[in-house]
């Protein structure tokens, strides 16, 4: 009996220590629509750990990520600036290694990434998918990018605006010109950090260059961004779907755009499909006839807020000037002077502009709410 009651404390005691102990990690898992049979992957392809210049081990990386909403990220180490090497000596690959079982195992695709860290020109680039990052240790610049090429590595130009190597105005090198009609270079930081370039979002337009906006980070993700007015940039890639060859087809087809503080950069062809698909109409249809005053609720089912301003007035009766809609909320809105011969119509439209959601020709991104009556 004495065994038995001991037997039972062990087992109570063992309870009590472990099972409240197993407390889960926590993801936010952010909000934005798939389109074009595609899926919108988030992604993050430049950090750092204490394999170079950042703080944190590998595994960090990845838990942040996790915590945080992405799906895809890409730790990048300089090649050439490695602070910590007297008391991490590990070859180019190890920060890769080291982080790749966890990422597997939390379902984070983690792709294998170096930076080339050189002075301007031609300043800083990552080559991600590469196969063996040593290989791009070379005394030439421009031999560790044609290794690169050789490895079919997906080579951009980080930070092109960068204060400590473009000082004065930023600039386009010939260096780029150079790497961009070797088929080397194929896409380029519009944003980095916290910081955004506009310059680059032309130049990008202009060479057909893949757009990404990377948080860079050195720190942990929480000292670098407070969550409120700073949010971790992020690129979004729409993939067939959420493997590593995939993610790399849909770069070289230019299925980008940029997320950061709310701002969504990117081609019309994807920014369209991503405000229809978050945008519901929550009262089916009007039913207008004999109202002069009516009531439209837009549920808005993203992460991203909406900023629309009127770009035209619409036809034969009245709606707000500016409407935001904010994530994850439904916004009534009044429509007023309904004109009889409009109350008769099957749809009434509406011309906005989303004056944060940015064509990459750096124009408000035009849209239209069409609302069914009757
Ligand atoms: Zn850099
Ligand atoms: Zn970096």
């Amino acid at each position: 009996m004495k065994m038995l009651i001991r037997f039972g404390i062990i087992v109570y005691l063992a309870f009590l220590f472990v099972v409240p102990t197993a407390k889960g990690q926590i993801r936010k898992e952010i909000r934005i629509p798939d389109i074009l049979g595609y899926q919108t992957l988030k992604c993050d392809f430049h950090m750092h750990t204490v394999f170079s210049d950042g703080d944190v081990w590998p595994t960090v990386r990845v838990q942040e990520a996790w915590r945080e909403g992405l799906d895809v990220i890409a730790i990048s180490d300089h090649i050439e600036y490695r602070p910590h090497s007297e008391d991490i000596d590990a070859d180019l690959n190890r920060s890769y290694e080291v982080a790749k079982p966890l990422a597997d195992q939390m379902g984070i695709v983690l792709v294998p990434a170096v930076e080339i860290t050189r002075n301007m020109p031609p300043g800083h680039l990552n080559a991600l998918f590469v196969k063996n990052a040593n290989l791009l240790e070379r005394e030439d610049w421009y031999e560790a990018c044609v290794e690169a090429k050789e490895q079919g590595a997906f080579v951009f130009w980080n930070h092109p605006g960068w204060e400590v190597q473009q000082p004065d105005t930023m600039k386009w090198w010939p260096e780029h010109s150079r790497l961009l009609n070797a088929g080397i270079l194929k896409g380029i930081e519009i944003y980095n950090d916290k910081q955004f370039y506009p310059k680059a979002l032309n130049w990008a337009q202009e060479k057909n260059l893949v757009i990404l906006g990377n948080s860079d980070l050195h720190e942990p993700s929480q000292q670098q961004y407070n969550g409120e007015d700073q949010k971790r940039p992020m690129t979004l890639v729409f993939s067939l779907d959420k493997t590593e060859a995939a993610i790399k087809a849909a770069l070289l087809d230019n299925r980008t755009a940029v997320l950061f503080n709310d701002t969504l950069i990117g081609d019309r062809r994807f920014l369209t499909p991503i405000f229809i698909g978050a945008i519901q109409l929550k009262s089916k249809k009007l039913n207008l006839q004999n109202q002069d005053i009516k009531y439209l609720q837009i549920y808005n089912n993203s992460d991203i807020p909406f900023k629309l301003q009127q770009r035209q007035p619409s036809v034969g009766f009245s709606c707000p000037k500016e409407i935001i809609l904010p994530p994850n909320r439904t916004v009534s809105i009044e429509l007023t002077g309904i004109s009889d011969e409009v109350a008769q119509m099957t749809t009434l439209k509406m011309f906005y502009e989303a004056t944060n959601l940015i064509t990459k020709r750096g124009e408000n991104l035009p849209v239209n709410i069409d609302v069914p009556n009757k």
